[in-house]
């Protein structure tokens, strides 16, 4: 996964400043590195990346400064397969081009080899982006905007929302299906496009809609010039955004993610029933907005039951300025970094009875480290809450997981099986019936159906097949 964004305003020549603030505010969707490519009114580009936090690359007025222009594109890194920070650059018909991508191109292994043996192309990198960048070259159409929809109807194949500036405009796309979300904005002279509409809200835009499935959106200095519907849209918006990817402050086609979330809690109280305990504990930051509202659920319940309030309490202390665990590489430094990450308070656990409630279980490790800490901190049951279903199959749509690491997979979705590998007392899930109710109730009116999203990681429906084996978790990537 990755954040991408796009950025113009023909009144400055520091889009740089604005595309560092955009991608700081994404780097939930992607903290292992980050690369900006501006454009100046010289039609020259400029550019800059490297590995780490975006406030890390793009530390200090100095670096920023080697990023004139006044529009540009940036993206912060989530690793699918290859190392290497975007944006790709190429040359396009004598002319500066460069490309960002969230999500992965499902033939991607045969658009590289057809590309190496029919038009002689050497890549520069293993990653699945690249492998656009040969077509476009080649592509016998003088007008780009022809060259990239040709492109885009007769080889990507898979999820991908793209930004690519190109003499001048913004090029945002997305695929049939909108697997990975795109947003629109503007602020006083500026059109902006990021992954998440609170990105947009960051710079004090306003967010006015999505690249919808199928659409390419220009934009140049005066914004938006042109939009085309290039193919037939079959919605499938990755649900998992609304469970735990996606800033809790953005909007997904119009929906609230964090309203989707509550209603995740609420749905999750309604399955579950009152479960006998002493407290309530979020782990934070993921698993807040859903507690909230299993929380304000329960409460109700025991008002008009006459049961015994019981409190919610922070009592795992999250650390910050630490990445997100579920995004580090080697299984090793993921539990030490989690042990430093998040610190349950003895004070709130110890003799009690907890619900611990999370967004999801993805490999259980996480969870597994919490509930030993609760059991070292003196807590007499812990009771796992997860208000999404367990992911048994692996993402190929941007989300990097394999088969083998996917404890729910792993397990066949044996229930009480994951219960014992995370050690809990009990272990609830959400049904994917409710979940789906959440994500389409969380706007008003329902903009989306359930169909019109992609589960393939709870279902194995997968809308696209895929190239690349997702059974075994390649070990040195
Ligand atoms: Fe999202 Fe799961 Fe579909 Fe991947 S498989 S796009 S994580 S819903
Ligand atoms: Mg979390």
């Amino acid at each position: 996964m990755c954040g991408i964004v796009g950025f113009c305003d023909p009144t400055t020549d520091r889009a740089a400043e604005a595309l560092n603030l955009l991608l700081a505010k994404l780097q939930n969707r992607g903290p292992q590195g980050a690369g900006a490519v501006t454009y100046d009114y010289d039609g020259k580009i400029h550019e800059l990346r490297g590995t780490g936090s975006v406030e890390a690359v793009f530390d200090g007025r100095s670096k920023l400064d080697t990023l004139p222009g006044y529009m540009g594109v940036g993206q912060t890194r989530y690793a699918t397969f290859g190392h290497t920070i975007q944006p790709f650059v190429w040359t396009q018909h004598g002319k500066p081009a460069a490309l960002t991508h969230n999500g992965e191109f499902a033939n991607a292994i045969t658009l590289r080899r057809e590309a190496e043996e029919t038009l002689g192309y050497a890549f520069k990198s293993t990653s699945d982006t690249e492998v656009l960048i040969p077509y476009l070259m080649h592509a016998p159409q003088d007008d780009f905007e022809d060259a990239l929809i040709d492109v885009l109807q007769n080889k990507a194949r898979g999820a991908y929302s793209l930004i690519i500036l190109y003499d001048g405009k913004l090029y945002c796309v997305r695929d049939p299906h909108g697997f990975r979300p795109l947003a629109l904005g503007i602020s006083q002279n500026a059109s902006i496009v990021a992954s998440e509409s609170s990105a947009i809200e960051v710079l004090g835009g306003q967010y006015i809609g999505d690249v919808n499935p199928a659409q390419l959106v220009v934009i140049g200095p005066s914004g938006i010039i042109e939009t085309v519907q290039w193919a037939k849209p079959e919605p499938k918006a990755c649900i998992f955004e609304d469970v735990y990817l996606a800033n809790p402050d953005s909007h997904i086609e119009g929906a609230s993610v964090s309203l989707a979330r509550d209603l995740m809690g609420k749905l999750m109280f309604e399955e579950t029933g009152w479960i006998d305990a002493d407290v309530v504990i979020p782990i934070l930051d993921s698993g807040l907005h859903s507690a909230l509202g299993f929380y304000e659920a329960m409460l109700r319940y025991a008002a008009k039951e006459g049961k015994d309030l019981i409190p919610m309490k922070a009592g795992v202390h999250r650390s910050w300025f630490i990445g997100r665990s579920f995004q580090e590489g080697e299984q090793i430094a993921r539990e030490i970094l989690q042990r430093i990450k998040s610190n349950v308070i003895a004070a709130w656990v110890k003799a009690k009875r907890v619900i611990v409630i999370d967004d999801s279980l993805i490999r259980g490790t996480v969870m597994r480290i919490i509930v030993e800490l609760m059991r070292i901190a003196g807590a007499r049951e812990v009771h796992v809450v997860i208000p999404s279903p367990p992911p048994i199959a692996p993402c190929a749509y941007g989300i990097d997981t394999y088969q083998d690491e996917l404890i729910a997979a792993r397990l066949n979705g044996n229930v009480d099986e994951i219960r014992q590998f995370i050690g809990a007392d009990s272990l609830r899930y959400l049904s994917l019936d409710a979940l789906r109710r959440a994500v389409t109730e969380s706007a008003s009116p329902p903009v989306r159906t359930a169909a019109n999203f992609c589960d393939a990681c709870y279902t194995r429906q997968y809308p696209v097949t895929f190239e690349q084996d997702r059974s075994t978790k390649p070990r040195r990537r």
